[in-house]
């Protein structure tokens, strides 16, 4: 009832709910209340938290943010859904988000942008920013996210909370509305790297219905927490503290790695050299793949359906254009020019290749380091609107968070020291499979 009130009260402004759906919350809290009392709780029995409107839940309108799944009902739950709803998690509703995870600032959202609750002014990140505003604004205790090329990390850096997109493949990507396929991981938003543990502890793992999914033993991440870290090697890749990076953020950045000197860390220059191609070769993969992904919305399986459609082609191009917007068309356009016969070699092989460089790079650094770290963003929040206009200004906040999915490796987001009031995100990049140190290097500074 508390964060159904706060909801309430305070989302009217922040429109980071697509969906609130305050009666089946009450219900599973009753349930909870319950099973609590015939002291049968789960580890997350009666925590109230939101999903990404990426997931499908049964029984509750999964939109993505865009028109074309606007009454869209998934008959089933996407596999961090159901197991969240098994350690006892209860629901209070689907946040919002930009159109099909496609954007950096929440503002290609069908159902209009989120505000950024330190500044309402300003935009929370994207593509998870209602799960970031969410979580801020204390709307819900914490909420699941996506990152394909930042969305976890960009938003909860914006919004001065904790996020963490764990290896690929470590959490199902069943039922999770795919973006681009080889890049695309489900993590957490929370306020701290110790809640975000408790909440990773359930979603990990594998599951046979995700071909992708690994099949790697999942440590506890909580047990993990308090571990020591002195002698923690962390590498500063060079490429992350050059042009492009407000100094005042890299001033913050700075003051949390000397907190991890004092925390008996050694810090060692290291370089990612392909890491600043990451950009320009994730607008090809990415597009690539949604181009194929989102061929699926064709009017007639499901989705939005044009009227009165003339005949088959035109009931492909009226509910399709109608139903997508303006960033997600574009994608689309790029992806299937990249992938058609006579720029195949040149756009996307090629960026496959560079595409291993970038993880190549990587692995060298892992020989030396054991967490990588840097500024999540190369800013705080910018205004809404500002960047709208310009796709590659929008694309370039991107730039620290990508080379991290193009290598499938986990990263987090944790806030430090603010500038004039906003919040700055630290990453931590770690090494495959390694999430429960990020999380314990993390909680060691919070
Ligand atoms: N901002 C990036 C994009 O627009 C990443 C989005 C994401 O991680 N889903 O594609």
């Amino acid at each position: 009832r508390h964060y159904l009130d706060r909801i309430a009260r305070l989302d009217p402004r922040l429109n980071s709910f697509i969906t609130v759906d305050a009666e089946a919350a009450l219900a599973a809290a009753a349930r909870a209340d319950e099973a609590l009392a015939r002291d049968e709780g789960r580890p997350l029995t009666g925590i109230p938290i939101a999903h990404k409107d990426i997931f499908c839940t049964k029984g509750v309108r999964t939109s993505c943010a865009s028109r074309m799944l606007d009454d869209f009902v998934a008959p089933y739950d996407a596999t961090v859904v159901e197991r969240l709803a098994a350690a006892g998690a209860v629901m209070l509703g689907k946040t919002n988000m930009d159109e099909f995870a496609m954007g950096s600032s929440n503002e290609t959202s069908y159902y209009g942008p989120v505000a950024n609750p330190w500044d309402t002014s300003r935009v929370p990140g994207g593509s998870s920013g209602g799960s970031a505003a969410a979580v801020a604004a204390r709307l819900c205790a914490a909420a699941t996210g996506t990152d394909t090329g930042g969305s976890i990390r960009q938003p909860a850096a914006l919004c001065g909370i904790t996020g963490i997109k764990p290896t690929y493949g470590r959490c199902s990507r069943w039922g999770m509305i795919a973006f681009a396929s080889s890049l695309d991981q489900a993590g957490v938003m929370a306020r701290s790297a110790a809640d975000a543990a408790f909440l990773l502890d359930e979603m990990a793992g594998f599951d046979e219905r995700d071909s992708t999914s690994a099949e790697v033993p999942v440590p506890d991440y909580v047990d993990a927490l308090d571990n020591d870290i002195s002698g923690l090697r962390i590498g500063l890749p060079k490429e992350f503290f050059g042009e492009g990076l407000d100094p005042r953020v890299g001033a913050a950045i700075e003051a949390a790695i000397r907190e991890y000197e004092k925390l008996g860390a050694e810090i060692r220059e290291i370089s990612l050299p392909n890491s600043p191609l990451s950009v320009p070769v994730y607008y090809v993969v990415a597009p690539a793949e949604c181009s194929s992904n989102l061929a699926r919305f064709d009017g007639v399986r499901y989705g939005h359906r044009c009227a009165d459609p003339a005949d088959l082609e035109d009931l492909y191009t009226r509910s399709r254009a109608e139903g997508f917007g303006a960033e997600v068309q574009r994608r689309v356009m790029i992806g299937t020019y990249v992938l058609s016969a006579g720029y195949y070699d040149a756009y996307y092989l090629k960026a496959q290749k560079i595409r291993q460089l970038i993880a190549d790079d990587f692995k060298r650094a892992f020989e030396e380091v054991d967490v990588i770290m840097g500024p999540t963003t190369p800013s705080t929040a910018f205004a809404l609107g500002d960047k709208m206009d310009d796709p590659v200004a929008m694309y370039l906040n991107d730039i620290y968070t990508i080379a991290t999915n193009l290598a499938g490796l986990p990263g987090m987001s944790i806030p430090v020291e603010p500038v004039e009031g906003m919040p700055v995100g630290l990453q931590l990049i770690g090494n495959y499979f390694d999430e429960a140190r990020l999380l314990n290097i993390a909680h060691r500074y919070q």
